[in-house]
C-alpha cells in the first residue's frame, strides 16, 4: 500500500498508510490529536529498497546543496602516447 504525507500545522509531516482507494483527505495528528491534511506528494509506491530512495534523496539534495570540492580538479593529464610507432611522432600535429 501507497505512504501518503499529512501535514500537521502545528508538528510537521507524518506518514500513512492507505489503500489508494482509502485515502482520507485528512487524519487525526499522532502527536497533538488535531487535523492533519493531505499533503500534495507523491505517493511512496511499493517496498522500494533503502539504496534506490538513498540515491534518489541525493539527487534530490543536490539541488539545493549541491557537494563541494576542496580544491579544482586537476586539469593536467598525462599525455598518453596512442602509437607506440616513431614514424607516427613525426607526424604533424594539429
Ligand atoms: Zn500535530
Amino acid at each position: 500500500m501507497p505512504t501518503y504525507v499529512y501535514r500537521c500545522t502545528t508538528c510537521g509531516d507524518t506518514e500513512q498508510v492507505f489503500p489508494m482507494s482509502r485515502k482520507p483527505e485528512s487524519v487525526t495528528c499522532p502527536d497533538c490529536r488535531g487535523t492533519a491534511v493531505s499533503a500534495f506528494t507523491s505517493p511512496h509506491l511499493g517496498a522500494g529498497s533503502g539504496s534506490v530512495f538513498a540515491a534518489v534523496d541525493a539527487t534530490k539534495r543536490t539541488a539545493d546543496e549541491p557537494p563541494l570540492v576542496s580544491r579544482i580538479p586537476s586539469s593536467q593529464r598525462r599525455a598518453q602516447p596512442v602509437s607506440r610507432d616513431p614514424r607516427h611522432a613525426k607526424l604533424p600535429r594539429a
